[in-house]
């Protein structure tokens, strides 16, 4: 008997159809003689719905009513996925996340989860019921309802998994597993059988929609096998877990290619060229909560004295971070900032990486095969990122995909719902 956490996001659960199609695979589960959690997010759209509705009757919704808002999502398919398995013949019972003994801080929109208190659902499992909890939501130390931030129900689930001692949590979705890149731009991208948590994190941070990168932090730190896969097949997915000392797992030099089109770039022009200048402009930025990802500095061969430095980050975020730098750009010093809306990033990332060498040359020469200008670059141990026009993004993708031989000979990737979780 097994302890086994199962996760459904929306689009496994986007109709009454689905729900019981989703029942029917839990109560199997529970009927092969396991102990089963489930952890379910809002059907399909619905978390949209709420928040468009919440924009629809204020411009500025108080955050705290507006997690209250949300969480209700969660809770309609808790309630909707226990009938539907009760009526499969085994009882269950579905718990909010409060309930549960989901505790995190009060930061309301991004709450991080601070521990798990789950006597409750131990209990329900004694009893021999499927626990269902409510994704994406806590309980504050305030006892006010907070969210996880969007596509936090893979958090609740790790972390119910890791409090739980779970053997695996299962993560379902609508596509059979983590790919080598994302089947809407390479339909021949192939499943990856077996992700060390590591590259997995690499890939969910550069764009990769396959898990919430919390989820994934979670799973490395507390150990938690995570199993990928489809809600709509049977096949196996994608393990991702720890390596240990007994198996080290055999990891291919190349994991896969991600992608991101969520980030914008920043030039600062002309910053005077002295020490202390690249460290008020990020403290500035720290200041302004600036998530940034790359960095480059350079010197412009015109003129003397100054130098520019180039950033990405989120697209949403950089009008506050120009309106930050502006705000100090005489105790800073510059000339003037210039900013790219958009940018297309294309990561490449393979634990094996750090011991070959050649794996940026046959990168760069496949970029260059296919014509396509490298504005910035960026590294880890196991990852290569280049900043590419947005319009060539796909296609640097799939020149990088082929070049390191990922092209899967045989099977086609399959994405069955198309909204990604
Ligand atoms: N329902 C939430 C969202 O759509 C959480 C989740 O799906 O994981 O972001
Ligand atoms: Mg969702």
């Amino acid at each position: 008997m097994a302890l086994i956490v199962q996760k459904f996001g929306g689009s496994s659960v986007s109709d009454a159809a689905a729900m019981k199609r989703v029942a029917a695979r839990v109560a199997r589960t529970h009927k092969d003689g396991n102990q089963v959690v489930v952890v379910v997010s809002a059907m399909g759209d619905t978390t949209d719905d709420l928040l468009d509705l919440a924009g629809q009757v204020t411009d500025e919704p108080p955050a705290r009513e507006m997690d209250i808002l949300l969480t209700a999502g969660e809770r309609i398919s808790m309630a909707l996925l226990a009938m539907a398995i009760d009526r499969e013949g085994v009882p269950a019972r579905s718990y909010t996340g409060q309930q549960a003994g989901v505790m995190t801080d009060s930061k309301y929109g991004r709450a991080s989860i601070v521990g798990v208190a789950p006597d409750r659902i131990v209990r329900t499992l004694k009893e021999g019921q499927v626990a269902i909890v409510a994704g994406f939501q806590g309980v504050s130390g305030a006892n006010d309802v907070t969210t996880l931030g969007r596509g936090g129900s893979d958090t609740t689930a790790v972390a119910i998994a890791a409090a739980l001692h779970a053997d695996v949590c299962e993560i379902y979705t609508d596509v059979d597993g983590v790919f080598s890149a994302d089947p809407r731009v390479v339909p021949n991208a192939r499943r990856i059988p077996v992700l060390s948590t590591e590259e997995t994190l690499e890939l969910a941070s550069h764009g990769a929609k396959i898990l919430h990168l919390r989820a994934v932090e979670f799973a490395r730190r507390y150990n938690v096998p995570l199993h990928v896969r489809s809600s709509f097949s049977e096949l196996d997915g994608t393990i991702v877990r720890n390596p240990t000392e007994e198996d080290p797992m055999e990891e291919p030099i190349i994991a896969g290619v991600a992608h991101d089109r969520s980030q914008g770039k920043v030039t600062i022009v002309g910053v005077k060229d002295i020490p202390g200048s690249a460290s008020r402009v990020f403290s500035v930025l720290a200041g302004a909560e600036a998530n940034i990802d790359m960095i480059v500095q350079n010197p412009p061969t015109d003129r003397q004295g100054v130098t520019d430095i180039s950033f990405t980050a989120p697209k949403e975020g950089i009008p506050a971070l120009v309106a930050a730098l502006e705000a100090h750009r005489a105790e800073i010093g510059f000339e003037e900032i210039q900013h790219i809306e958009n940018v297309g990033i294309v990561s490449l990332v393979g634990a094996g990486m750090r011991t070959n060498t050649g794996v940026s040359a046959t990168l760069f020469g496949a970029l260059s095969d296919a014509g396509i200008n490298i504005e910035m670059i960026s590294t880890s141990e196991i990852r290569i990122s280049v900043v590419t026009l947005p319009e060539k993004l796909d296609d640097a993708v799939r020149a990088i995909h082929s070049a390191f031989d990922l092209d899967s000979q045989d099977v086609e990737a399959v994405v069955y719902g198309g909204t990604g979780r």
